[in-house]
């Protein structure tokens, strides 16, 4: 797809180096710019392989074109996105009316191999004309949008506009003042519970990093980690974030003395490359007289850590002490199944994307299942996240999934707030069918 064709398929490269003219447009023409990003895509080619993965961007190719026109031209930027000029639209609104009909297009369902196969797009667009803007600075500007799209969870459209730019204020400000934020003791811990589908028994809570910001208000993680991951100050909020949370367990197991539970915590590649970090993890067990079973280490991508083979050499030593070690966001594409098998990791943590819909998208279905047989192979436990419906809670309890977290078990709270719920060890009855199995 990166070469010349009579449909219209150009590289990106040769897109943009090209004038107006020999892209067949007029100078004071108006045209839209269209990125595409299939959302998920590399959990197709992991999960259900490359010809299956192929044939999805032939067949998204393909109904771009027929989106598009005769006059649009397409190109394919990333693996799996797109970029679409097209001519012929009225105005902004008009961009974004055809960028959705595009996006409910894409997520039409379609046959690869026998197996239905549906995956949303997001959409990143902007609008101009021509004489005004370069088709540099047109693609640019539909990247801004992408970018704001991509960290939705999906399935979106849109379109650039001069608040994505005070958004990157807003960062800017969070930088400036995340270090003293935690000086200040601005920081605080939510807790969500993870709850066994069979019987609604609390298995576990996790802990999650809060920031209540003077004039912000209340930020959640992925507001300030990323910043906090760039700028080093991880070392000493996750550092803040394991004191808190085994202080906080601690005080937990003491006052619900019968109930077993883990305590999980989050922990960045950036600290997982620091060699002192098992010993920091012994230190403050010991210091809340915590056993090593008691608690939980979750990591997401691995294989983007600065350091590969530190990272590694942490996991085996955190294992030794008896840690419990998780891979979060399970399926994103990190953490391919293979290397998995290399690591000392006891859980795998099912993204919340492949959950939300389950019940509803046999594609999800379908990638569940698969993971599900794959930790059992590996003799992985498996937890499922984001689940927000019965209907998600009860095809994971059909697919043999039966730890999960979302916001149909329980939301993140502060501790206080999830006192009820440990001091009965298990949800009230009526939010879980009773399990027919
Ligand atoms: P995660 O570890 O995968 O945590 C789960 C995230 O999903 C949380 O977002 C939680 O609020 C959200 N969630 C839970 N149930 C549902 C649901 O049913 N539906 C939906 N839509 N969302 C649900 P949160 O707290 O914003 O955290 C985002 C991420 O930030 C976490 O993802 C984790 O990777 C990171 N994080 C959180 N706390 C810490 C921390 O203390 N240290 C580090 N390094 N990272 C942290
Ligand atoms: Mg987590
Ligand atoms: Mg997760």
């Amino acid at each position: 797809m990166t070469t010349t064709s009579p449909h219209g398929r150009r590289s990106l490269r040769e897109l943009l180096s090209l004038t107006p003219a020999e892209l067949g447009l007029h100078r004071d023409e108006a045209v839209g710019v269209f990125l595409v990003d299939i959302d998920r895509f590399k959990a197709i080619n992991d999960v259900l392989g490359y010809a299956a993965g192929d044939r999805m961007l032939r067949l998204t190719g393909q109904r771009l074109l027929d989106w598009g026109g005769p006059r649009a031209v397409l190109a394919r930027v990333a693996d799996d996105m797109f970029a679409t000029i097209r001519p012929g639209l009225a105005d902004l609104a008009g961009a974004v009316a055809e960028a959705e009909r595009l996006r409910l297009l894409l997520a039409e369902p379609v046959a690869i191999d026998g197996q239905t196969i549906t995956r949303n797009v997001s959409i990143g667009l902007s609008y101009g004309r021509l004489s005004e803007n370069s088709t540099v600075e047109l693609f640019r500007r539909a990247d801004d949008a992408m970018q704001a799209a991509q960290r939705t969870s999906g399935n979106v459209v849109r379109s650039f506009s001069q608040d994505l730019r005070s958004q990157a204020l807003t960062r800017s400000q969070i930088e400036l003042h995340l270090r003293d934020a935690l000086r200040a003791g601005q920081l605080l811990l939510h807790f969500q519970p993870e709850i066994d589908l069979r019987n609604g028994d609390v298995v576990a809570v996790e802990a999650l990093v809060r920031w209540q910001h003077p004039s912000l208000g209340l930020l959640g993680a992925d507001r300030f980690v990323g910043v906090a991951e760039e700028t080093g100050v991880i070392r000493d909020l996750g550092e803040w974030v394991l004191r808190e949370a085994c202080r906080q367990h601690a005080a937990w197991r003491a006052e619900f003395p019968a109930l077993r539970f883990t305590m999980r915590v989050n922990m960045s590649p950036v600290q997982l490359v620091e060699p002192d970090t098992p010993a920091l993890v012994a230190e403050v067990l010991a210091q809340n007289g915590l056993g090593a079973g008691e608690l939980c280490v979750e990591i997401t991508e691995l294989v983007a850590a600065p350091d590969r083979a530190a990272g590694i050499r942490v996991l085996h030593e955190l294992h030794k002490l008896g840690i419990e070690l998780a891979i979060d966001d399970f399926g994103m594409g990190h953490s391919s199944l293979v290397r998995l098998k290399a690591l000392p990791v006891d859980t795998i943590k099912i993204d919340r994307s492949f959950v939300l819909d389950l019940g509803s998208d046999p594609t999800d279905t379908a990638i569940v299942q698969t993971l599900v047989r794959l930790a059992a192979a590996f003799g992985l436990e498996i937890i499922a996240e984001g689940v927000e419906t019965v209907a998600a809670a009860i095809e994971l309890r059909r697919l043999g999934c039966y730890r999960a977290q979302g916001h149909l078990l329980g939301v993140p709270v502060e501790a206080g707030e999830l006192r009820p719920l440990l001091a009965a060890g298990r949800l009230p009855p009526g939010i879980l069918p009773p399990d027919e199995v």
